[in-house]
């Protein structure tokens, strides 16, 4: 979770700490509820509910301070929309795009902005992929859910998650559940135009965390991308550290099938070296035989190595 350094201002600060600016566009977009759904439901009907009671949307000025980072074009088919705290990935599919992650609200509503200086604005978002319920994660989802009308993947359990999350928020920070119109399965692929996305529902730090599995391109040539649902095992409860020890054993497992995965594309830019390698791409701009700095085998690996040994260190406290 980051700080957040909002307030309610027009186009001016209040004080140094307090700065932000109104969407315009935001303002413009009425904002729908939806009413969140109980677990047991698995195929309700999207039916968003305009909300009397919500309040303006006041979007978070897009400052380093407050954690933004200007997107950027990580593959032929993916774009970094996310901040500096958490990731959110746009994948371009020839029928739209699909966006991994919706941030923590009301930063989430810089994902549209971001789409927009990419010149993706035009492409409908015809799907949003979220790795588990935790405000960062999820916090955007109903946001960009309602604004563009797509469906969104997330699991059961995840599901569950958000809608406790979503009723703890507070303030400019309080968001609504997504409505998904059924829950992912483990193992189970979505084609979205000619790109599949695999899912495998992979527990540990949450319940509910769901990893991503497709391919992405560099200069027309494919690499296999993975997103870990969830990093860092759940230190209070016993039976999901285990479980996120048999998780990364069953990711490692489905990574080392061929083509192995090479690119790794964590919810958390300070876990796949993001920043640093974004800065390297910049270096080899014009450089045609240079590797995209984001193809790094070894760097998932260790990642992956990185979470073994964390869900070793928790069994070895709980004992
Ligand atoms: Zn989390
Ligand atoms: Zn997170």
């Amino acid at each position: 979770m980051k700080k957040l350094i909002v307030g309610l201002a027009f186009s001016f600060c209040i004080s140094l700490s307090v700065c932000i600016e109104v969407s315009t566009s935001a303002m413009a977009e009425t904002l729908s509820a939806y009413s969140p759904q109980t677990s047991s439901d698995t195929n309700p009907k999207v039916s968003p509910q305009i909300s009397p009671k919500t309040p303006p949307q006041i979007m978070p000025k897009m400052t380093a301070r407050n954690g933004y980072v200007e997107p950027f074009k990580m593959f032929d088919n993916v774009y970094y929309v996310g901040d500096k705290w958490v990731s959110s990935y746009a994948v371009v599919t020839s029928s739209g795009l699909v966006l991994i992650d919706t941030l923590e609200f009301p930063f989430s509503q810089w994902i549209p902005v971001n789409l927009k200086k990419l010149g993706l604005a035009d492409k409908s978002v015809t799907h949003l992929i979220v790795t588990h319920g935790h405000t960062d994660h999820v916090g955007g989802a109903a946001y960009l859910q309602n604004l563009y009308g797509a469906d969104v993947i997330i699991t059961e359990k995840g599901q569950k998650l958000a809608i406790a999350q979503a009723a703890k928020s507070k303030g400019e920070s309080k968001f609504l559940p997504p409505n998904p119109k059924s829950f992912v399965q483990d193992s189970s692929s979505l084609m979205v135009g000619y790109t599949e996305f695999k899912f495998y529902i992979t527990p540990g730090h949450t319940a509910g965390d769901l990893s991503v599995d497709f391919m992405v391109k560099d200069r027309g040539k494919e690499y296999r991308a993975f997103v870990v649902g969830g990093h860092s095992p759940n230190l209070q409860n016993a039976s999901l550290a285990a479980a996120f020890k048999t998780s990364m054993a069953r990711i490692k497992a489905l990574a080392g099938q061929s083509p192995e995965v090479t690119v790794n594309l964590a919810n958390h830019p300070h876990k796949n070296n993001l920043f640093k390698n974004r800065d390297r791409t910049s270096l080899q701009a014009g450089d045609d035989a240079a590797v995209n700095p984001f193809v790094d085998q070894a760097d998932f690996y260790r990642f992956i190595q990185q979470q073994e040994s964390l869900a070793v260190e928790t069994e070895i406290k709980s004992n």
